[in-house]
Order: structure tokens, then sequence, then C-alpha cells
């Protein structure tokens, strides 16, 4: 015989007060633990082309933001420049890579951190934090991003494999 649903122990849909769901939780991502420090990773399914987050912070015309030393300028336009640093300005943990998943866009001076592809739960959120940034700040160090550690580990193994005797392998196309 198939099972009624009389089983009606449901009754602890009983609303408490305190059972507000947290409306941050619907955030589709969070601080966390990065190779290069901390990061901004999905907790949800992010579809590309959606909004993420918006960075944020002071309005600065750009030769005052000049005089700063902090890393967070994101120059919105030839007069303005946000500063991100505020710990508030979640966007500012998005780290850099030279194949992101996302991308930051002005519209109107305001930062916004777009998905450019499909992001999963627990990726890290990335964007390209172009060339100027990188020739200040990451190039010295040498890039940490996911790509380019790819990178250097295909040449270290190709280094090794020609010690080996060749095997025949198809050039990739
Ligand atoms: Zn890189």
């Amino acid at each position: 015989m198939p099972k009624t649903s009389s089983s009606k122990t449901t009754s602890s849909s009983r609303t408490t007060p305190s059972s507000k769901t947290t409306s941050r939780s619907r955030r589709p991502f969070r601080v966390g633990r990065s190779k290069t420090g901390l990061g901004l990773f999905a907790t949800k399914l992010i579809r590309k082309g959606s909004f993420i987050v918006r960075y944020t912070g002071r309005m600065l015309p750009n030769r005052i933001a000049d005089e700063l030393d902090t890393k967070y300028l994101f120059e919105v336009n030839a007069r303005w420049t946000v500063d991100g640093s505020s710990r508030k300005n979640i966007a500012r943990y998005v780290n850099h890579s030279c194949r992101p998943n996302a991308e930051a866009d002005v519209k109107k001076r305001k930062i916004l951190i777009t998905a450019i592809k499909t992001i999963h739960p627990g990726d890290e959120i990335t964007y390209n934090y172009g060339r100027d940034y990188f020739n200040a700040f990451i190039k010295e160090h040498g890039c940490k991003c996911a790509a380019c550690h790819q990178k250097k580990f295909v040449v270290r193994s190709k280094h090794k494999r020609s010690r080996k005797p060749k095997s025949r392998r198809r050039p990739k196309s």
C-alpha cells in the first residue's frame, strides 16, 4: 500500500521569532584562505553574466589618490579613483588572475564585479587587475594566480621530460 501523508509530524514549522534567515547568507560568496592570503570564494553557483559584488570606497580625485600608499585604489576614469582599502569593501578580497572568471566594469563611477564564466561553489572569484597594477605590484614577485602557476608547472615538467628519451607525442594544436 502506498504511504499516505498521514505522518503529520511537521508541526515544527511553528515560526519561532529566532528563525529569521540571515539575509547575509544570500550572498553567493565568502572570504576564505587562498594561496596569496585571503580571497573571495563562491558558495553558490554564480552564472555567467551575473553581478557578484560592488567595489566600494571613498571617491578621490586622481591627483590625491596618486599620493596614497595603498594597493586598493581603483581608477574609475580620468578624474576619479575609488579607495577600496576599507574592510567593509568585501570586493577588495577578490584576487587577480591572468585567466579570471569575473571582470570589473565601471558604470557611472560604480565598480561592478560580474561573472564572465559560470562559477561553481568553492571556486575562487578573480578578475584581471590590468597591466598597470600588474607591473606595479605583481611582476616583481611573479604572478601567483592559478593560470601562471599552472604555466610554470608545465614548463618545469617539460624540462624534466626533455631529459628522458623523446616520446612521440602529438604536438598540441
Ligand atoms: Zn597570473
